[in-house]
This record gives structure tokens, sequence and C-alpha cells, in this order.
């Protein structure tokens, strides 16, 4: 990675700089900041930076060969360490260099932007745990012992450090006390009081801090330029407090959330007419596709549209959590799902959620569903009709 591509953080990759052109890079340190802020991701740019021949002014060069290596995150002097535990392929024993392959998959996937449950997910490995374990410190211990295959520094990064198990950490101490000559060692963790104090003491501090709001909206717009608005990025950039993360996660289910507005709104409005056929087969196959855990998001968000008509029907506008295009549409629909209809209606999304869980084929799930529906909406207006409601 190159500064560039490191999110904000510009007082910190400033500092990062100057202890190189000043020739006092300490041999150990640790990049302490929250989750999202980005430790990791200036990490690999400064280690990226340092054993670059071609360094421009405050830039690694990006397209020489120790930078291309580098790029992807695969050179022969950098090395990872992390949290592991055991999984449906490690069954015992486990450590970083059994999973350098997933590993480097999730970095390259990630562009250093991971966080500790995204990688435990990666991994596979349940509920657990990940530990750094003493095998782990010995792999550390071992690999300073050889000199760098040909950059000019070796570098050795270690991610989320509060995880190094009590005997791992002790291992280290003179690893990480006297380094070998040309070697770096970045330790990235979250949680300062976390790490045993004989470790903390022996590396150099560099405090990431939280991104700046700015930042993160300037971040989302730029990659997402078709997809978010001026509006949207600002909203998203203040709830992530700053973790890019959290901001990647928000914003991916505002895309959701507005998905399953536009396609429920097109589904109820062809179920309730019942004519087209061929756009009702169409909108089946396009949900059909949607894979398992977004259809069960589409009908819950079904269910929470008929939760919300109910709330309309009676007179509590005020506890509809929607945005104003949804209120618009929630407006015009409330008063088809009535007591002639409504109990159903649930069942319906109900049942189709619990199938679905078990495999049920989704195109004849789907196809059912729109008739049956179609059929509700039509009694819900024959009561509207008639007063009934
Ligand atoms: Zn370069």
């Amino acid at each position: 990675m190159q500064f560039k591509d490191v999110i904000g953080q510009q007082v910190v990759k400033e500092r990062l700089i100057a202890t190189v052109k000043e020739k006092r890079v300490a041999h150990t340190q640790l990049f302490l900041g929250p989750e999202g802020a980005g430790a990791l991701p200036l990490a690999l740019a400064f280690a990226q930076y340092i054993n670059c021949p071609n360094k421009q002014d405050g830039e690694s060069c990006g397209v020489c060969p120790s930078c291309v290596k580098y790029q992807k995150f695969s050179h022969p002097d950098l090395h990872f360490i992390f949290p592991t535990a055991t999984n449906n392929k490690i069954k015992k024993n486990p450590e970083s260099e059994l999973f350098q392959e997933e590993w480097l998959a999730f970095l390259q996937e990630n562009q250093g932007y991971v966080t500790q449950d995204t990688w435990y997910e990666a991994l596979g490995i349940g509920n657990k745990q990940g530990t750094i374990y003493a095998r782990d410190a010995n792999q550390i211990v071992k690999l300073l012992g050889y000199k760098p295959y040909e950059a000019p520094y070796k570098v050795v990064i270690v991610f989320m450090a509060e995880r190094l198990h009590l005997s791992a950490s002790n291992k280290l101490l003179k690893s990480l006390e006297e380094p070998p000559e040309n070697t770096l060692i970045i330790l990235i963790a979250e949680r300062y009081e976390m790490i045993i104090p004989t470790v903390r003491s022996r590396a150099q501090l560099v405090k990431v801090p939280p991104l700046s709001y700015s930042d993160v909206e300037q971040e989302l717009l730029r990659r997402f330029p078709d997809e978010i608005s001026v509006e949207k990025a600002r909203e998203v950039a203040m709830l992530s407090s700053g973790n890019w993360n959290k901001a990647r996660e928000l914003f991916e289910q505002a895309e959701d959330d507005h998905y399953n507005f536009i396609k429920f709104r097109e589904w109820m409005r062809l179920c309730f007419s019942g004519k087209d056929y061929g756009a009702i087969y169409e909108l089946v196959q396009e949900l059909s596709r949607l894979g398992r855990e977004k259809q069960k998001k589409f009908l819950h968000y079904g269910l929470q549209v008929f939760h919300n008509s109910l709330f309309i029907q009676e007179g509590q506008t005020n506890l509809v959590m929607a945005t104003e295009e949804e209120k618009d549409y929630l407006k015009k629909f409330a008063p088809y799902v009535n007591q002639a209809n409504r109990q159903k209606m649930y069942e319906l999304l109900n049942e189709a959620i619990y199938h679905i869980e078990r495999n049920a084929h989704p195109g004849i799930l789907f196809s059912d569903l729109s008739f049956q529906l179609g059929d509700c909406l039509q009694e819900g207006k024959k009561a509207l009709q008639t007063g009934k409601v």
C-alpha cells in the first residue's frame, strides 16, 4: 500500500515519514488505534515506504520490484503474525504460519482494512477468540534470526497484539528489546491496557486516532460516487464514529435497505394487480438469485412494512422508523393492510422465512407467495371498500 491509499491520517503519515528522513526509525513500534482507524494500512504503507529504493517526497514509488511485491503484501521480507484458533482445516495447534494463504487473500480483498471480527469470520473459527501463541512467538524469533532476503528492512507485523498469550509475550521480550539490525517489528493494537507492560514499554508508541468525519465522508464519495449522495455520506460518516469498517457496513446496509424498499414496493404493486405474469416472473427470478441471507432480509423488510402500516392505520406515525420516501409509500399502502388480511399476511411472510432457512426452492416459494399475497391484498381492498377495516 502507498500512503495515498490510507484514508486520512495526514498527521500520522507526516510523522512517520519524518522519522525516515531524520533516520530515527524505532525498531519496535506499537501502532495503537481503534477499529477502522487504519493502523494496519498505515503500517503496511510505512513498511513499503521504508523499503522502496525510489521513494519520492513522502511516498513510495509504487512501481519498483519491492513496491510491486509490497502492494500484494507478499514480499519475502514481510511477515505477518496474527491471532488464530482451530477451524475445519486446522484441528489442533493453530498458528499464523498455517494460515498465511487465507490471511494474504483476506488482506488483499480488504486492502488492509480488516478487523478482528471479520478475520475470525474469514477464518471460520465460530465463536472462538483467536490467540497469538508461543508457537507464533518462536516463529518471530526464528524469522528475525535470518538476514533480510532482499530488502533493506525485514518487517514483522503483529496484528492484534492484545491477543498475545502471556507465554508468547514473554518469549518475545528479548527480540522486542533488541531486534537484530535492519529489522522493524510493528505491533498493531486497539487496546493499550490489554498489552502487558513489559511489551508496551519496549515499543515506540504511534497513536492512530479515529478518522475525522470529513475524511470518512470524502472517502465514501470517492469510492461510491454513483451510489451515495452527499447527505447520505455525511450521515454515514457521523454514525461511523471515525471507523472506516463501520462506515462501509452502514453504507452497504443502506444500499440493501433501499433495494428492499424499491423491490418490495414493486412486488406489492404486481401482486395487487395480479395481471402482469411476465413481470411477476421476472421479479421472482431476481429475488431467487439474491442468496438466502438477502432473501430473509427482504422478507423481514416486508414484515416491517406491514408493521409500520399498522402504526399508520392507528395514527401512531411517530413510531414509524422510515425514510421520507418510505413514509410516502406507507401512507398509500397502509389502508390495504387491515383486519381482513393482516394476520394472514404476517403468517405468509413468517412461513416463507422459515422455509428459506430450510433450503426451500426460492423460485417456487416466491411465485406461490406472490399469488397468495395478491389474494390477501384483494381481500384488504374489499374490506376497505365495504368499510370493514
Ligand atoms: Zn518503490
